[in-house]
């Protein structure tokens, strides 16, 4: 094998290594992207903290003082 296709099968290799490591990076972000999709958002009125709570819920209670808030909406 010469020197050329040697250096052309590491372009390859570390292109293709590269390549996994790309998908399996952009695969985490979508699965943490589709998780926080699926959460809604709260604004307390009372102490003003935001949180979040579990898809399809109308009101949840503040964590940090109690009070029951509706979810925003965009
Ligand atoms: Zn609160």
């Amino acid at each position: 094998m010469s020197i050329t296709v040697y250096f052309a099968v590491i372009i390859v290799a570390v292109l293709l290594v590269t390549g996994v490591y790309a998908g399996i990076l952009s695969r985490k972000q979508r699965k943490e992207y589709e998780r926080l999709a699926r959460t809604e958002t709260f604004h307390c009125l009372r102490c003003d903290s935001v949180y979040t709570g579990p898809a399809g819920t109308e009101t949840k209670e503040c964590p940090a003082c109690g009070y029951k808030n509706p979810k925003l909406k965009f």
